[in-house]
């Protein structure tokens, strides 16, 4: 009875935060506000620049795409990435292989978080997935222990990297570090199938050369087990577009992993990888959706708006990132920065920016906020009850092209 109770109180908190899907497509995001005139948070995606970007992507790398699922796990963000050419998907949790699972039945499946519930690891082994991330001698013996050592499992040694100067930095929760990276190596070759050796040099790193360095390593490790490898996973990070971003073009990215890649083979001769893996999220992703959101007051340069740091916009707070914004309707004002408020009534939630507007933006205004794809509508919560939100198609260009990849 008290179960029951409480439940209630706090359901209308728990409903699936996911934005309502109006299952339409509209040509453009001004056709949608016109039509839909939305007071929720109205998320706008576009499927095809999702697929341009990972075709882009797949046709570029030489190696097998793992799409991490993280990033953005909606089905037809998912679906879109299928029709670009990506075949794989990086997962994290049992949550993320059964959607991907039910969305792309013939997907590879690879579950590359290296510390990983043992419940976790039986169900992923049932369903089918063989390829386990791991950083420790410990976590090697719950995957031998819940897989039952299944002859054909594919073992990847996530290794750890020095502090990088990416955008979001991955260094210090995950990977063994470089001197123990052998030994680890030497024991899970005995019950591999498949040895891989995988890194993240942090999201949203700008710097090709990251890659080099990460792969120069993985090599003197790999030279000191004395182990064959046979999957070098570059992981992600690579970067999508955001303003006052000056990104090289994906071939420059390209180019450093295929050199280093050359100069690895040299190197480890018999011991080099044959196959080579990446994890991309973010640049894949990033540009597929925007999210238009209300202005409920204007306070100077303050803008109030329906969607926050609890919402779509968690890393414009404390990362403080900016994102392209646009005023949805004419105006010859001249712009000028403003800072968001979220509509929670924590005093945190707020997006310093500065965002760029024309000077006369104020009440009842729609804006629509780019490249929120990656990290935006996965980050959701319904903290405050602000979990509302709405969903459709569109297929006009995103507010930022990533330089290098295809915009549809
Ligand atoms: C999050 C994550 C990725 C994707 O990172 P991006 O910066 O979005 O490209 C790839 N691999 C692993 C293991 C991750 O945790």
């Amino acid at each position: 009875m008290a179960a029951s109770r409480l439940r209630v109180a706090v359901s209308p908190l728990r409903r699936d935060v996911a934005p309502r899907d109006l299952a339409r497509t509209l040509p453009t995001v001004d056709a949608a506000v016109a039509e839909l005139r939305p007071e929720e948070p109205l998320h706008c995606l576009r499927p095809q620049a999702i697929e341009a970007a990972a075709r882009s992507f797949t046709e570029a790398f030489a190696g097998r795409t793992l799409y991490a699922v993280k990033c953005n796990p909606d089905p037809r963000v998912l679906s879109a990435l299928w029709r670009g050419g990506v075949r794989a998907f990086d997962c994290a949790s049992p949550a993320e292989i059964s959607v991907v699972r039910q969305v792309l039945p013939e997907a590879g499946i690879a579950y590359m978080h290296p510390v990983k519930a043992r419940s976790a690891i039986r169900l992923a082994a049932a369903e089918g997935v063989r390829d386990f991330a791991l950083d420790s001698v410990d976590e090697l013996e719950k995957i031998l222990d819940e897989t039952g050592s299944a002859e054909d499992l594919g073992l990847v040694v996530r290794l750890a990297l020095p502090k990088g100067k990416a955008g979001l930095d991955l260094s210090g929760k995950f990977g063994v570090a470089p001197d123990e990276a052998p030994a680890l190596l030497r024991r899970a070759r005995g019950h591999a199938r498949r040895l891989g050796i995988s890194f993240h040099v942090g999201s949203q790193c700008d710097d090709p050369a990251r890659w080099r360095q990460a792969m120069a390593l993985a090599a003197s490790v790999v030279a000191a087990a004395g182990v064959k490898l046979d999957v070098l996973d570059v992981g992600g990070g690579f970067p999508s577009a955001y303003p006052g971003a000056d990104l090289p073009v994906l071939a420059a990215f390209m180019a450093e992993i295929d050199g280093a890649h050359a100069d690895l083979v040299e190197r480890l001769g018999d011991l080099a990888p044959g196959e080579l893996w990446a994890e991309p999220g973010r640049a894949l992703v990033a540009q597929g959706v925007s999210v238009v959101v209300q202005v409920q007051a204007r306070r100077g340069d303050a803008l109030y708006v329906n969607d926050g740091i609890y919402g779509s916009l968690s890393d414009a707070g404390a990362l403080g990132w900016r994102y392209p914004v646009r005023l949805i309707r004419a105006s010859t004002a001249d712009v000028k920065p403003f800072t968001l408020f979220g509509p929670t009534c924590c005093s945190l939630d707020r997006m310093k920016g500065g965002f760029p507007l024309p000077a006369d933006v104020g009440e009842g205004d729609w804006i629509e906020i780019g490249q929120l794809g990656a990290y935006g509508a996965s980050l959701r919560t319904a903290f405050n009850g602000f979990d509302r939100g709405q969903l459709v198609e569109v297929s006009d260009a995103p507010l930022l092209a990533t330089p290098g990849y295809a915009a549809a």
